[in-house]
């Protein structure tokens, strides 16, 4: 174990480093954790890259990471479900556990969330951290480091999932074969989905999605329309879907999921480009299709750790890059090129 807390911190747009700071202390009802792998989300690189991400603005110097899992090395008063040396992952939201949403179970809401990395909140790419005991959830010991960074984003697959009602027999389309694409995938197979088609514009991020399991997948064309990507998909997959979960963030996805999914399915939408899209409002009316958007996660961990140790979740071959600490640039240049698909960081020392 360090004595010393190395820590990535991002100035301003472009500029990241490495930096000591002081190791946190964890008040009443929080845990110190000595990270062990941190997981680069896109949305860490696009705060490095642009500094912001729509009203998120990095203003203040700010800690990177929020895929994070590790040791707890220290137990706040009050802390009883938790002590040291437990291997542990975190849900990056700390909320207020008093308003409606909180009260209600949909904790993502919260008005008054703390979330790791998200300006003006620190993250947990560092040596130590201090995170809330409630919001920290221990590993079986046949779930690596990796595997536990990987719970969150799992974590959004899983609601996406939750959010459109996925069930056993269903196809489902995943739109955009990125990490959040995977993830919902592999969420959908696990709920018993029957067939899930993934779609991206890179022949590259297709073949991988294969690797981890897709069963379908469709290349999306240059000037094709979006019919004419519903004719090829229904004949690929025999049909059309019943649930579509956009993970693309792109227009054209947008329209495709709504002409593809079939009448009375429904399309969640987890992907964000431009602040506005169009849809086809006739489509959805006259299809009865549910839009539905979704948002990070609630109560999620659980599960997905009990996936993941039961095998019905097979999270390692989305993992492709392994950087220590001290590399943080080079593992950040690594996930900017898109070469990496999981760029983790390992933030151990022993
Ligand atoms: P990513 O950029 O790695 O993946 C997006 C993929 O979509 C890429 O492979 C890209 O080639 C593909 N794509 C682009 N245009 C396409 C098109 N027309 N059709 C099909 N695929 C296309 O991003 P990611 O990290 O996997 O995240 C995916 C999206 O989810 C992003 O928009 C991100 O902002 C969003 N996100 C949302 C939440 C949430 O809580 N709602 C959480 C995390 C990420
Ligand atoms: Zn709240």
């Amino acid at each position: 174990m360090s004595d010393t807390n190395l820590s990535a911190i991002l100035h301003k747009k472009g500029d990241l480093k490495l930096e000591e700071r002081p190791i946190p202390k964890p008040g009443p009802g929080e845990v110190q954790i000595s990270v062990r792998k941190c997981g680069i989300c896109g949305s860490d690189v696009k705060y490095w890259k642009d500094g912001a991400i729509g009203h998120f603005i990095v203003n203040k110097p700010m800690l990177l990471g929020h895929e994070v899992s590790g040791v707890v090395s220290e137990v706040g008063k009050g802390v009883t479900h938790l002590k040291v040396g437990d291997r542990v992952a975190v849900d990056p939201h700390v909320t207020c556990r008093m308003c409606e949403f909180c009260k209600s179970g949909r904790y993502n809401m919260c008005p008054k969330v703390y979330f790791l990395a998200t300006p003006p909140d620190d993250g947990a790419l560092a040596r130590y951290f201090v995170h809330a005991a409630d919001f920290t959830f221990r590993l079986p010991d046949n779930v690596s480091f990796a595997e536990g960074a990987c719970v969150e984003p799992l974590s959004v697959g899983l609601h996406a999932c939750r959010r459109a009602r996925v069930t056993l027999g269903h196809k489902v389309l995943v739109t955009g074969a990125g990490p959040i694409g995977l993830c919902a995938m592999m969420c959908a197979k696990a709920y018993g989905a029957k067939i899930v088609c993934m779609t991206d514009v890179d022949e590259k991020r297709l073949e991988f999605a294969v690797k981890c399991g897709a069963t379908h997948t469709l290349l999306i064309e240059k000037g094709e329309t979006e019919e004419e990507a519903v004719v090829r998909l229904e004949e690929l997959i025999g049909g059309r879907p019943d649930k579509t979960i956009e993970c693309s963030g792109a227009q054209f996805s947008v329209n495709f999921a709504v002409h593809a999914t079939k009448p009375g399915g429904a399309v969640a939408i987890v992907g964000h480009g431009p602040p506005n899209v169009s849809f086809p409002i006739v489509a959805t009316v006259a299809k009865e299709i549910e839009l539905i958007g979704s948002f990070r996660y609630v109560n999620t961990w659980p599960t997905v750790i009990d996936m993941i140790s039961c095998g019905k979740i097979d999270v390692k071959p989305m993992i492709t890059h392994d950087f220590s600490l001290e590399d943080t640039l080079k593992a950040f240049e690594t996930a900017k090129s898109g070469l990496g698909v999981k760029v983790m960081i390992d933030c151990g020392r022993d």
